[in-house]
């Protein structure tokens, strides 16, 4: 019974502590490992450079895998530096010719280190051929789970918010700053929003939207290149243009809706938005 306790309050603190997918069956005690291996080291003769080259094989102990260049499981080879990936994903977006292809390029996408610990990749969800498209943060748990954007408790209050000016997930379209979960709901770091940053560019000129919309902080910053925070953009308009762009697109800010369900009393400001959103998207239909 009081182990049924702890168990369940260890299983609990790990969950706070953003550990919720098991990547192996059984536990690995990372400390236990680090003193075994200091001790054989320890204990281990230094190899010589003159060791015969006859002497009998041996069968590999701890000793040989303490000294010989470790075979780094890929999960945790360090990524590549941030300029290195920024250039391989600004490579790798530009060759896409259609969201198909871009998703096929994030799904070979191995330099952001986001796609390490997440399940699935979270690219849009939507269509396409939309006259409006969301930016969010990134993928929550549900989201990881299912693949696609804003399918947990903020995503049903964005279909509410959508419902309200007479949108849908079939007449929108919907992303994120990266496209896979950060641990543990983190916000995503600067270096994976740059990461990212053209994939979601090139999104942008293939969906090639009336209007773009950034929901919540981090999404305005990296999106619309300000650094004011969301309550200073929101109700204003901006111009987000790229070199593939035919024109610029009309760009504004909105309060993230997990801030709205946190902070009931800015939906007055969310709702004037939305209007706005509304009317800009008649202006622009013209
Ligand atoms: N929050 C986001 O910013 N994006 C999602 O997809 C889900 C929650």
């Amino acid at each position: 019974m009081g182990e049924t306790l702890a168990g369940r309050r260890l299983l609990q603190w790990y969950l706070e502590a953003g550990v919720d997918e098991t990547i192996q069956d059984e536990a690995v005690d990372r400390y236990a490992v680090a003193e075994e291996k200091a001790r054989v080291a320890v204990a281990a003769p230094p190899v010589s450079s003159a060791a015969p080259e006859t002497a009998a094989p041996r069968t590999p102990g701890f000793a040989d895998a303490a000294r010989a260049p470790a075979a780094i499981p890929s999960r945790e080879r360090p990524t590549p530096g941030g300029d290195e990936a920024v250039r391989s994903a600004v490579a790798l977006a530009q060759d896409a010719g259609s969201v198909a292809a871009l998703r096929d390029a994030l799904l070979g996408f191995d330099s952001c280190a986001l796609a390490k610990t997440a399940t699935n990749l979270v690219l849009y969800d939507g269509n396409p051929k939309a006259a409006v498209m969301f930016v969010g943060e990134a993928p929550g748990a549900e989201e990881d789970r299912q693949g696609l954007p804003f399918v947990g408790a903020s995503g049903k209050l964005l279909d509410r918010m959508l419902a309200s000016i007479g949108l849908d997930r079939t007449r929108a379209f919907i992303s994120n700053t990266v496209f896979w979960r950060p641990p543990g709901n983190r916000t995503p770091t600067t270096q994976e929003m740059a990461i990212c940053m053209p994939f979601l560019e090139r999104l942008i000129e293939l969906v090639g939207p009336r209007v773009l919309v950034t929901l919540g902080g981090p999404a305005a910053k990296s999106v619309l290149a300000e650094s004011a925070g969301v309550s200073k953009l929101r109700g204003r308009w901006f111009s987000y243009s790229t070199p593939r762009l035919s024109r610029p697109i009309p760009a504004t800010a909105m309060y993230h809706p997990a801030y709205l369900l946190r902070s009931p009393a800015q939906k007055r400001d969310a709702w004037r938005d939305l209007l706005a959103l509304r009317k800009r998207l008649e202006t622009e239909a013209e």
